[in-house]
């Protein structure tokens, strides 16, 4: 009997966090009271662990343990019923017990018991002369121990019941997911996040609302997904505005996401809340023990955020998209202690810029480039992406730009004047000073403003279309230059491009790379030409690579070329010499252009 319950009442033991805790006010004022009831010196809290009796509260006892065997506290968690032993050394049991050799010789105790039934210790008095406890000192010993049970459960629940919600909180579902994995082990579940919104949007409804409208917005959710999921599964509310529910896997995690999903979207449009908020719903489907119960959540994380991403709204955990969020992650946050600390991982490289009317390099474009103590050579076409949506964004532009305005300086020091054109992101355009930033970084050093060039995607002027004109048109005024990046592949209209004062349009390569392959592909570099001439914009033409489509576009009249036929990016160390090596191969006659 003993045996069969010992290991789920130890467990229900260790999960209260209680054993080698200080002591704590709490229970020793129920000790004391327990002593003074029945007018004796020593009473204690005394819990049954595997094979020592722990005193969470003692009176008149020193050491804060004793062995378990023949404990008669041990006795009363075991059998979960009150025991008195009124001459320890007349009992055959307790006479040779360590108890009793300390010179006890009175024992009572009764027994604290959870919810479950499971006993985890005693409340005891302890004489040191034989007596009987009468029946209203066993009521009170007894209401104590309840009491006792009380303190122990209000300390387990604080920090395991989320305020707002009053839901079990992360904590909870940790061990609850832990427990199931004990009873069950290999059975599947669904573990399914569902994530209220977007963390902007809190941001944005606490700011005009107020934090307590957020907060019944997530009381509202709470109450519905508890009546929900009351009879089949558990909901916990594991951070500010996401939800977690084990789902017993017989549904299929596609159904149940969407039948989730319409019943969320169904109770948003009856609620007089008027949610500005998109949820998003990932899930996970584990084998239960497979996965720890932290791994089990962050997959479900990561399938929340591959909802949010592709922007349907549910999605079900992928190990490879969740292998490419991890890296993205791990990438985002190396990169930002490569910034703040470690610059000496991050460089510039330079690919020059042909003129076709001359055939001569007439400047170069600033590309970054990331050493990545680990990984080695990360792309930019893989970080800047993570990194253009952080808040990493604005101070990389400003590290570049510096970066590349020293440059010039070091360059204009030796006589070569060399324009240089450097991407800068979105998140720029909604800088309010950045023009103005701008301008003092070239006083700072001491460069002319026509010799930088800003680049910008079309993309990311279309994702401020006002903030990009206002900023251009200040730029524009202090003398810098602009281009128009990955011409193309946005989506901006003939009209508003006519509005934006750039000088130079650079064609995307995807375009500029397919025009010998057909008429039709050459025509549509053709007509964005011509378009852009006729809107007085200098055209470049990115990505080429072969002396075909160098041919094709001087035939197009295109202005300028960057491409790999000419020169790959290269060290900045490099630029000059590779410079010189050009001009004197022009000088010559011979043909300057060869493949980098
Ligand atoms: P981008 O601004 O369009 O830069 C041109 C990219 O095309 C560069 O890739 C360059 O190495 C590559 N490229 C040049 N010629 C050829 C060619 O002939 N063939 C092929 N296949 N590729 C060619 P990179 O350096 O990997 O940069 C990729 C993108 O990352 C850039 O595209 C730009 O959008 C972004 N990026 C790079 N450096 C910075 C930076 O400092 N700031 C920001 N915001 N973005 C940057
Ligand atoms: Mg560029
Ligand atoms: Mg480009």
């Amino acid at each position: 009997m003993r045996r069969s319950n010992e290991a789920a009442r130890l467990s229900a033991l260790r999960q209260l966090n209680l054993l080698d805790t200080p002591p704590s006010e709490s229970f020793d004022r129920i000790t004391r009271m327990a002593g003074q009831i029945f007018g004796l010196p020593i009473s204690a809290v005394s819990l049954t662990d595997e094979d020592r009796q722990w005193f969470k509260s003692r009176l008149g006892v020193d050491h804060d343990s004793i062995p378990r065997d023949k404990a008669p506290c041990a006795a009363v968690a075991e059998s979960a019923v009150p025991i008195v032993v009124p001459d320890l050394l007349a009992d055959p049991c307790y006479a040779t017990s360590v108890l009793a050799g300390t010179g006890a010789r009175f024992y009572a105790g009764t027994p604290l018991v959870t919810r479950e039934g499971h006993g985890l210790g005693a409340l005891c008095v302890i004489g040191t002369e034989p007596r009987n406890a009468t029946a209203k000192e066993m009521a009170a010993l007894t209401d104590l121990a309840a009491m006792v049970m009380a303190q122990i459960e209000l300390q387990h629940a604080f920090g395991r019941v989320e305020p707002v919600s009053g839901l079990p909180n992360r904590n909870q579902f940790y061990e609850d997911l832990s427990d199931k994995a004990r009873d069950h082990p290999g059975e599947p579940v669904l573990i399914v996040l569902v994530d209220l919104a977007r963390a902007e949007q809190i941001s944005n409804m606490t700011g005009v609302l107020g934090s307590t409208e957020v907060d019944e917005m997530i009381r509202h959710a709470a109450r519905w997904l508890r009546e929900m999921s009351a009879v089949q599964h558990a909901a916990y509310h594991v951070s500010a505005t996401q939800f977690a529910l084990i789902v017993q896997s017989d549904t299929s995690a596609e159904g149940f996401g969407i039948m989730l999903m319409e019943r969320l979207n169904a109770l948003r449009a009856g609620s007089g809340l008027r949610f500005v908020t998109t949820t998003a719903i990932g899930i996970s489907p584990i084998s239960l023990g497979l996965s720890s119960p932290e791994d089990a959540l962050r997959m479900a994380h990561s399938a929340v955020i591959d909802a949010r991403e592709t922007q349907r709204g549910v999605s079900i955990y992928s190990h490879v998209t969740d292998q490419a969020h991890r890296r993205r992650y791990r990438l985002l946050d190396d990169f930002g202690a490569a910034l703040d600390k470690d610059r000496d991982q991050l460089r510039i490289v330079v690919q020059p810029r042909i003129d076709l009317l001359s055939d001569m390099c007439v400047g170069a474009e600033v590309l970054l480039r990331w050493r990545h103590p680990e990984l080695g050579d990360v792309s930019p076409a893989e970080f800047i992406p993570a990194v253009e949506r952080s808040a990493l964004a604005k101070r990389t532009t400003e590290w570049v730009l510096q970066a590349g305005l020293m440059q010039i300086a070091e360059w204009q020091a030796v006589g070569l004047d060399v324009p240089l054109s450097i991407n800068i992101s979105a998140a720029n355009l909604e800088e309010p000073d950045f023009a103005m930033r701008v301008q003092l970084y070239l006083l700072k050093h001491n460069v002319r403003s026509e010799m930088l060039e800003l680049e910008l995607t079309e993309s990311a002027i279309m994702e401020h279309p006002e903030h990009a004109l206002q900023q251009m048109n200040a730029l524009k005024e202090a003398g810098v230059k602009i281009a128009i990046d990955d011409f193309g592949t946005g989506h901006s209209s003939l009209a508003y491009l006519q509005r934006l004062p750039a000088d130079v349009v650079k064609i995307d390569q995807s375009f500029v790379r397919d025009i010998t392959n057909g008429e039709r592909e050459a025509q549509l570099v053709r007509s964005m030409i011509s378009l852009s001439h006729g809107l007085g914009f200098r055209v470049v033409a990115e990505g080429v690579e072969t002396a075909g489509v160098l041919d094709a576009l001087r035939g197009m009249d295109c202005d300028e070329v960057q491409g790999y036929l000419f020169a790959r990016p290269m060290e900045t160390a490099r630029f000059a010499p590779w410079l010189k090596e050009q001009r004197t191969a022009g000088m010559q006659g011979t043909c300057m252009l060869q493949a980098g």
